[in-house]
């Protein structure tokens, strides 16, 4: 990655231009919510300008009060009061339903939190079948919001560290966050070797990672 960052502002939203090697412009976002632009020094700053807009007009869509993106798909956000705390989802809608006296946004807190680990596990589950050729034990699971990486792999006591925004990412993409935690529980350093197991039991993970223009500063890679 380039040294060359620029920060820049577009209708009051701000990203970081980086000059890349390769051709066009890529957009993706940090794991600290930083928008980052990825352009060839061949791009106007005109053209980085045009860029940035349509994709802010995008991210404005989605990130619309009321609604959340939950493993890539979106669901409105209703809020009604009941006699217990009691979170549904159903189709494209998620109720939250709280007692008078509770805290809607903090009950809707917790039920993330449970529901990332859920899923997370489930995806971990998955995700270690894939590993039968190599000798490994499913790790635990540690979920935390992280401004630098999106996993941590603690090998000598078999345990990995989840992002928690992960749960806005497609499935796809968690997966192969977790496979590549996995994979470092057999080899730490992202050595030959390491790709050569990952693209092993993982053939297509470099379309994963590219399934995310909502996607990420590779030199946050895990
Ligand atoms: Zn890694």
């Amino acid at each position: 990655m380039s040294d060359i960052a620029k920060k820049q502002k577009i209708d009051s939203i701000d990203y970081v231009v980086k000059v890349s090697k390769r051709k066009g412009i890529r957009m993706s976002i940090a794991p600290g919510g930083e928008l980052v632009v990825h352009a060839d020094p061949f791009c106007s700053d005109d053209t980085i300008k045009q860029f940035v807009k349509q994709y802010t007009d995008k991210i404005k869509v989605q990130s619309h009060p009321g609604m959340i993106r939950l493993f890539g798909k979106s669901f409105k956000i209703k809020k009604v009061q009941g006699q217990t705390n009691h979170i549904t989802t159903c189709e494209d809608e998620i109720i939250i339903q709280t007692k008078p006296s509770a805290d809607a946004t903090l009950v809707f807190k917790e039920f993330l939190n449970r529901y990332a680990k859920e899923v997370f596990e489930d995806i971990m589950d998955m995700t270690i079948l894939r590993f039968k050729e190599y000798s490994l034990n499913k790790p635990t699971l540690k979920v935390r919001t992280m401004k630098r990486s999106w996993g941590i792999c603690h090998p000598e006591s078999n345990y990995i560290t989840l992002n928690f925004e992960l749960i806005h990412y497609p499935v796809e993409f968690v997966e192969y966050v977790i496979c590549h935690e996995f994979v470092h529980l057999l080899e730490p350093n992202h050595s030959k070797q390491f790709y050569e197991i990952l693209s092993t039991v993982m053939p297509d993970y470099k379309r994963r990672l590219d399934l995310i223009e909502e996607g990420k500063e590779k030199q946050y890679l895990m």
